[in-house]
């Protein structure tokens, strides 16, 4: 609007009637004069939702998108119910350790009637408590991990920051979602390294704070660990800050450069020192994502040293791990389940708060490092 020649105060009427008025027409923003309406149409200006154009529904109830962009691009968003974005344990879930909080649903769950909580107010009943949006920010990769399937597509291009927040919000508006009601994480998670984009990302997570009613601390970006990116994103406010995951994936540095090449230029030292800069909230913990490969990060000897490393951080800290999810043309192989158990309890024997990521909507394509805007998908699961 400040562009457009307008007061800034007309953005945030524009803001209102998008995200709470959703409007889908500049014509009816009646809070913008007429003239200003015919001048933004003239320009070319349109306004409304990303659509979804293809739905891949899992055995799990995953829903994986693909939602279109500015241009003929899809950006793939991921929908998990009681989803599991490795939120477990990162200080978001702070209500359910709530002692007030946890005896009402006690007392909740000790109603005679056994009648659904949710369905109380005569809201259509939920096959979902809480759900984790997981968010591209990127079509494509750059980063060329040698384990994810995004990383084949190579960088198609960036995200806007509309793009980014209109995926969240699309999604919002398809479950009938009321932030402030109903329990929503949001994970940058999906396509892309945030950090490489990290204007757009930036501005993305704003909107969805001051304009969707996000909190920050429902949401959790994911980086592979760019330096410059986590320098900045320590600078920014509290209220705009969402939590951090660091894709650590491997227990030192000959390993990760293996795995991940981008370890040659900001290795693992680095990335923590980097790390050490952000400021904590109360509660707070970083998170360490850690890629169980089989037979290359996934043995017992690796999960002491991977103990050793994160409590030589002194960083507050957990461990997410996260069993290899297959794709097509990638030559690792799914770790046992008896090495990703064992590799659990070596890290909580050594006293290193540890998750183990659920993997949601493998069927689909859905998990992580899955998304490629698959074709090879196409007749896997139930489309829409
Ligand atoms: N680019 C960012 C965020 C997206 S990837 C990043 O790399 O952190 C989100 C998580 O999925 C990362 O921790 C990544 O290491 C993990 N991941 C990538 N490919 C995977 C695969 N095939 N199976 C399991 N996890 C994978
Ligand atoms: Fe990019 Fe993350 Fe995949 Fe690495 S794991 S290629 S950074 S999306």
């Amino acid at each position: 609007m400040a562009e457009a020649g307008e007061p800034r105060w007309r953005g945030k009427q524009l803001a209102e009637a998008l995200y709470r008025q959703k409007l889908t027409d500049v014509n009816a923003i009646t809070t913008l004069p007429g003239s200003l309406r015919r001048r933004l149409m003239e320009a070319g200006w349109t306004v409304g939702r990303p659509a979804i154009v293809s739905v891949f529904r899992s055995a799990d109830g995953t829903e994986r998108y693909l939602v279109r962009g500015n241009d003929d691009q899809t950006m793939e968003t991921v929908w998990m119910p009681e989803g599991d974005g490795g939120e477990t344990g990162d200080g978001s879930e702070v209500e359910e350790t709530d002692p007030t909080l946890s005896s009402t649903l006690l007392a909740v769950g000790r109603r005679m009637d056994g009648a659904p909580s949710k369905s109380e107010d005569g809201a259509r009943r939920r096959e979902w408590d809480r759900a984790t949006i997981c968010v591209s920010s990127q079509v494509g990769c750059a980063v060329n991990c040698r384990f994810c399937l995004t990383a084949k597509l190579g960088l198609q291009r960036n995200l806007s920051a509309g793009e980014i927040a209109g995926q969240v919000v699309a999604v919002l508006d398809r479950h009938g979602v009321e932030v402030g009601r109903d329990r929503v994480n949001l994970v940058f998670m999906g396509m892309g390294e945030p950090f490489l984009n990290y204007d757009e990302f930036m501005a993305a997570v704003r909107l969805l704070v001051e304009e969707a009613g996000i909190g920050p601390l429902r949401m959790t970006v994911s980086t592979s660990g760019i330096v410059p990116g986590i320098g900045r994103f320590a600078r920014e406010p509290d209220a705009v800050r969402p939590k951090l995951a660091i894709s650590l994936n491997a227990p030192d540095d000959v390993i990760r450069e293996e795995v991940m090449p981008i370890n040659r230029k900001w290795p693992i030292g680095a990335v923590i020192d980097a790390v050490r800069k952000v400021p904590l909230r109360s509660r707070e913990r970083v998170t360490f994502e850690y890629v169980l490969l089989g037979g290359v990060t996934d043995r017992p000897e690796q999960a002491a040293k991977v103990a050793r490393l994160v409590r030589r951080t002194g960083l507050p800290a957990k461990v997410n791990l996260i069993a290899w999810n297959p794709g097509p043309g990638i030559g690792y192989a799914m770790p046992s389940p008896e090495s990703v158990e064992d590799f659990r309890r070596t890290l909580a024997e050594e006293g290193v708060p540890v998750y183990l990521r659920r993997p949601r909507g493998r069927d689909i394509y859905a998990a992580c490092g899955q998304l490629k805007r698959t074709v090879e998908a196409e007749g896997i699961g139930n489309r829409e």
